[in-house]
């Protein structure tokens, strides 16, 4: 069995039994989101923020971390 996202209630790609440290797209507060949850309720979208969906899972963490960072 896959989690459910909290808002939507879609199946997401990750296991109940994932530690919750490895999981893509959780959040403390509220749960697991789904990608689209995620960056609709945490993530305005931005120019940069669209094109970081197109970077890796492990790039996410950094995009979320400094959102407006320009480096
Ligand atoms: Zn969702």
């Amino acid at each position: 069995m896959n989690e459910v996202c909290v808002i939507c209630g879609d199946e997401t790609n990750v296991s109940e039994d994932a530690p919750v440290d490895t999981r893509n797209y959780y959040v403390d507060t509220a749960g697991q989101l789904c990608p689209t949850c995620f960056y609709d309720s945490y993530h305005p979208d931005t120019p940069e923020d669209i094109a970081g969906r197109a970077l890796s899972d492990a790039q996410v963490y950094d995009v979320f971390k400094n959102p407006w960072g320009k480096e």
